[in-house]
């Protein structure tokens, strides 16, 4: 396996970083996802652009102009140049001496690989999924790679044999342990505002997207813990899960069998129109 670091392709045992670097030591640093479906990396553009603005957030001057060039370095030294893949892309703020403030002078350590991946088929999820407290801090906007509430959240669903964690904050869901959440009542759709609660997922923007193009009324409000269980539909966004119904939430069930409810199953085939109108079959 290969691995681009601060713009060499290396083997994988051979790419190395200083204990000193500050992702290490604290975390420091952002990270983005994204998928390549025939040749064309879906919504490129956005993906980018949430990793400058996380770059920003948290103040790492890291130019990203060549961007796209050491992309094709990695996808060619990794023999993916055109296949189906993932891409992982991991900026920490660099190395120097353990001090938490910023260190005044610094390089950013810059990782990325490439790994084969083909999505799963949607219509074959049908989730169950756990709910417990959002324990994280307040600026879940950020896409951090400091993933330790985000860990323990999802290893809790793992263990209970579940497909993801709901957090609640407050009596009110905000997200997944990697998935953004939706639901559905009376054909509105409701999901938690875009603010410092979640991660704004890409495949969350997209989905409000085709709500509108489909006429289907949105409300950005976050659903009440209580409220959840009355919902009609439930379902989550991620850019590998792409859109996966919910079957069950803790003991409560949304269908039995393999139903799928009626606005998650629009979305999902506007959803994969989009996906091949824009990657091609
Ligand atoms: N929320 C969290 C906490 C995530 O980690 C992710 C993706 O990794 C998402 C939501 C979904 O974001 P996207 O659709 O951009 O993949």
């Amino acid at each position: 396996k290969k691995i681009y670091l601060n713009g060499d392709i290396l083997d994988s045992e051979s790419a190395t970083i200083s204990v000193f670097d500050r992702g290490f030591l604290f975390g420091d640093g952002i990270y983005e996802v994204m998928v390549q479906i025939n040749g064309r990396f879906f919504y490129k553009e956005a993906h980018l652009k949430r990793l400058e603005e996380n770059l920003r957030k948290i103040k790492i001057d890291f130019d990203t102009r060549n961007l796209s060039a050491e992309i094709s370095k990695i996808l060619k030294g990794s023999d993916l140049v055109d296949k189906d893949c993932l891409l992982y892309m991991h900026v920490t703020r660099g190395v120097a001496p353990r001090q938490h403030a910023f260190p005044t002078s610094i390089t950013p350590t810059f990782m990325m690989y490439a790994i084969p991946k083909i999505l799963p088929d949607i219509n074959l999820i049908k989730a169950s999924v756990i709910t417990s407290e959002d324990f994280r801090w307040t600026r879940c906007d950020i896409k951090m790679i400091s993933l330790l509430g985000n860990v323990i959240a999802n290893e809790d669903a793992m263990q209970a044999g579940c497909f993801e964690n709901i957090f609640i904050r407050n009596g009110v869901v905000t997200e997944a342990s990697h998935c953004n959440v939706f639901f559905v009542k009376d054909d509105i759709v409701y999901t938690h505002p875009a603010d410092r609660f979640i991660l704004d997922g890409i495949t969350r923007q997209l989905v409000l997207e085709l709500c509108a193009q489909l006429g289907i009324e949105v409300r950005e409000k976050g659903v009440s813990e209580k409220a959840m269980i009355d919902m009609d539909e439930a379902f989550l966004t991620g850019t590998t899960t792409q859109i996966a119904s919910i079957r069950q939430i803790d003991d409560h069930f949304y269908y039995q069998g393999d139903a799928i409810g009626k606005i998650t199953k629009r979305l999902q085939e506007a959803y994969l129109k989009l996906k091949n109108d824009y990657c091609g079959n």
